[in-house]
C-alpha cells in the first residue's frame, strides 16, 4: 500500500511541476440565494475529539471495548479507514466468531462497523442507539476532505492514511465494485476553494489520487467574479443515500437496531462492545476531550435553480472583517428527525464551526443559531450574486 502511495506521490510531483499557474476562467451558474429559495434551516453538532479521534481497544470489567468515535467534521471522509482500523484491533485479540457483539450507535461508524463485522462472519447481536435519525451522519454535507478534525502533529500521518484508505473505498463504490453500496452514492466533482483556503484534499493530490490543482478565476456570469481560486476534484458523498444503503445492509444481515440509550458498558450482557457513540462517548466513556462543534446549514429549494448541482464550493471569505466559510454541496435529499422520509432539495449551503454551544442556555443557543443563519444567508448571497 505504502509503496503504491510513494509511486503515486512521485508521479503527482512530476505532473505538478509542469502544470501552468495561469488562471483559467471557469464559467459557473450560481444558485439563486434569497429568503424565498431557502427551504430549511438546520443546525447540528459535529462529534469532535480534541487531539485525535479515538480508535482503540480497552479491557474494562472483563469486557473488550473497541472505541471508534470523535471524527469531528470528517467522519464520512475517514469512515472506512477508521472502521477497518477498529476491526483490525479487534481481530488481533483472536476473537471467537460466535461471541455476541454489541454495537453502540447508528451513525455511519456504527452501521458500517456492524455490517463489516457481520460480513466477516462475526455475530453482531444488535445495535443500540439513542435515535435513528437524530445524528450528524444524516445531516452531513458530503464533502470528501479532511476538514474540521483536530489532530496533533504526530497523528497527522495516521489521519492522512485513514483518509487515503477511505478514499480508495469510495473509488471502489464509484466504479461499481463495492459489495453493498451502489455507485450512485458518490460522485466525483470539482470543488472550488480560494487560494487562502485549506481545502483538506491536498494529501490526495500529493498521493496522486486526484489530478493536480488548477488555478482558476470563477465567473458567475452575473457580474460576480472571484479571482485566485483553486479547483480540485474530489468526491461528493450523498450521505442520505449512503445512510439508507448502510441501513439496508444492516437489515439484510438481520442485525436488529434498538432505540435505547446505554449509560454504562456494564449494562450490556455482551462481553464485546464496539463504541461508536459519537458525542455520546463523552459521558459513556468519561472522555472530556469530546466536544460538540456546531454547524449551520441552509437547504435550497427548486427556485434556486439546478445547474449548481454539478460542482462544489468550499472557501474562506471575509465577513465583517472576520474569517468565515462558505460551502455549497449538491445534496438532493435532506433528512431531519421531523422529516424522516426526506425533503427534496437543490443543494445545501454552509457553514459554521462553533464549539461548545452546549454550555449555553437554550435561549442563548437559539439567539446564536438565528444570528448564524442570517449571517450565512447574507454572505452566500453576496458570494453568488454580488
Ligand atoms: C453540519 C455538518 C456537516 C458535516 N459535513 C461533513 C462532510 O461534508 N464530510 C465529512 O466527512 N463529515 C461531515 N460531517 C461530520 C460527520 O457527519 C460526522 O463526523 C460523522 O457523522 C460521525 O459519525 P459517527 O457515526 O461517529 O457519529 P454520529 O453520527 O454522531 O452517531 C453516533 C450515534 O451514537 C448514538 N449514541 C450516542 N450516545 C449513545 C448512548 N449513550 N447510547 C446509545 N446510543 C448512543 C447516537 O444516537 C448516534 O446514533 C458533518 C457534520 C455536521 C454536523
Amino acid at each position: 500500500m505504502f509503496s503504491k502511495y510513494l509511486t503515486l506521490i512521485i508521479t503527482a510531483m512530476t505532473i505538478g511541476s509542469t502544470s501552468a499557474h495561469e488562471p483559467t476562467i471557469v464559467k459557473l451558474t450560481p444558485p439563486l440565494v434569497s429568503q424565498e429559495t431557502i427551504s430549511q434551516e438546520i443546525f447540528c453538532d459535529r462529534p469532535m475529539r480534541e487531539g485525535k479521534f479515538n480508535i482503540s481497544l480497552d479491557q474494562q470489567n472483563g469486557k473488550t471495548i473497541v472505541h471508534c468515535y470523535g471524527h469531528g467534521g470528517s467522519g464520512w471522509t475517514t469512515l472506512f479507514g477508521s472502521v477497518n482500523k477498529a476491526i483490525q484491533l479487534f481481530l488481533e485479540t483472536n476473537p471467537d466468531k460466535s461471541s455476541p457483539i454489541h454495537v453502540i450507535g447508528s451513525g455511519c461508524m456504527g452501521l458500517t462497523t456492524a455490517a463489516e463485522l457481520s460480513r466477516l462472519g462475526y455475530t453482531v447481536e444488535k445495535i443500540s442507539t439513542r435515535s435513528i435519525y437524530d445524528n450528524p451522519s444524516w445531516r452531513a454535507a458530503g464533502f470528501f476532505a479532511l476538514v474540521s478534525v483536530k489532530t496533533s502533529p504526530e497523528e497527522q500521518e495516521n489521519l492522512n492514511n485513514i483518509g487515503l484508505d477511505t478514499f480508495l473505498t469510495y473509488q471502489s463504490i464509484n466504479t461499481g465494485e463495492h459489495p453493498y453500496i451502489s455507485k450512485d452514492a458518490v460522485r466525483y466533482l470539482p470543488v472550488y476553494c480560494s487560494s487562502q483556503t485549506d481545502a483538506g484534499v491536498e494529501n490526495l493530490e500529493l498521493a496522486g489520487l486526484i489530478p493536480p490543482r488548477e488555478y482558476v478565476t470563477i465567473d458567475f456570469g452575473n457580474g460576480t467574479v472571484h479571482p485566485e481560486y483553486v479547483k480540485y476534484l474530489t468526491f461528493f458523498l450523498d450521505t442520505t443515500r449512503l445512510m439508507r444503503e448502510l441501513t439496508d445492509e444492516v437489515n439484510r444481515l438481520n442485525i436488529p437496531i434498538e432505540i435505547r440509550e446505554i449509560n454504562s458498558f456494564d449494562d450490556l450482557p455482551e462481553t464485546i462492545i464496539f463504541n461508536c457513540s459519537g458525542l455520546g462517548a463523552r459521558d459513556l466513556n468519561h472522555d472530556n476531550a469530546v466536544i460538540p462543534v456546531r454547524g449551520h446549514l441552509l437547504t435550497l429549494n427548486e427556485l434556486s435553480g439546478s445547474e449548481h448541482m454539478d460542482y462544489m464550493i468550499y472557501t474562506k471569505v471575509k465577513q465583517d472583517e472576520n474569517d468565515e466559510y462558505i460551502y455549497l454541496f449538491p445534496k438532493g435529499i435532506s433528512i431531519t428527525p421531523d422529516k424522516t422520509s426526506g425533503i427534496h432539495c437543490f443543494g445545501v449551503l454552509g457553514g459554521t464551526f462553533l464549539p461548545n454551544m452546549d454550555h449555553l442556555s437554550s435561549d442563548e443557543q437559539e439567539a446564536i443559531n438565528q444570528k448564524e443563519f442570517n449571517k450565512l444567508l447574507e454572505r452566500t448571497q453576496k458570494f453568488f450574486q454580488g
